[in-house]
């Protein structure tokens, strides 16, 4: 009997509530509810290898902190070691938005952005 899983879209505000039709092996063979063909792609990788943006903070050297997010989505499980190595960094006390602090973090092809001034 095939497994169904109810999901929230959260690529766009709208927040489609999907539902996903599984195999028996976990495999997404049916998506319904999606507005648009990107609520399906999440949904199919939800189901597979979710992936999440990272964000947090930066100290600098200086000691104080910049806010920091990674410019695009790391798988799920690899988030912690992602957050090791965040918190490993010093930035630089002259650090400006978009500025590049952790460049293919934890070899996931992403960046480690400045989202904010020092
Ligand atoms: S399915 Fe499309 S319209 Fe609906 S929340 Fe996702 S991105 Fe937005």
């Amino acid at each position: 009997m095939a497994k169904e899983r109810l999901l929230t879209c959260i690529v766009c505000p709208r927040g489609c509530q999907m539902k996903v039709t599984l195999s028996d092996d976990g495999k997404p063979t049916a998506v319904e509810g999606n507005f648009c063909k990107r609520g399906a792609t999440y949904a199919n990788d939800e189901c597979t290898n979710p992936k999440r943006t990272v964000t947090s903070t930066v100290r600098c050297k200086s000691g104080d902190v910049v806010s920091v997010k990674t410019d695009r989505t790391v798988p799920k499980g690899k988030m912690l070691e992602v957050m090791v190595e965040i918190n490993s960094v010093l930035a630089d006390d002259n650090v400006k938005i978009g500025d590049i602090i952790i460049e293919n973090v934890c070899d996931t092809g992403a960046n480690v952005v400045a989202t904010s001034n020092h």
